[in-house]
């Protein structure tokens, strides 16, 4: 099924250069992901503390692309879609 969520995409402001979760308790993150709904920037699934995956669990924003510089893929939490370029 091709997915359904890209009318959640916004115009958005990263809020942060780092996963701003971690950085409050002290932590590192591996990668970064940018929630495409709200802006948030989040840690990824090869991370301790999964922030990202832990914002779409308390926000049910469903898709994120990823933060790091040159990599232009996204991915829908709902679907479990990967998107190549967004
Ligand atoms: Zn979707
Ligand atoms: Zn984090
Ligand atoms: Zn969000």
């Amino acid at each position: 099924m091709p997915c359904t969520h890209l009318d959640q995409i916004r115009e958005v402001t990263p809020s942060a250069d780092g996963c701003g979760d971690c950085l409050k308790i002290g932590d590192t993150w591996v990668h970064l992901r940018l929630c495409l709904t709200c802006g948030h920037v989040g840690c990824c699934d090869s991370s301790k503390n999964k922030h990202a995956t832990k914002h779409f669990h308390a926000t049910q924003h469903p898709i994120i692309k990823s933060f790091q510089p040159g990599e232009d893929w996204g991915w829908c939490y709902v679907d479990e879609e990967m998107f190549d370029e967004i």
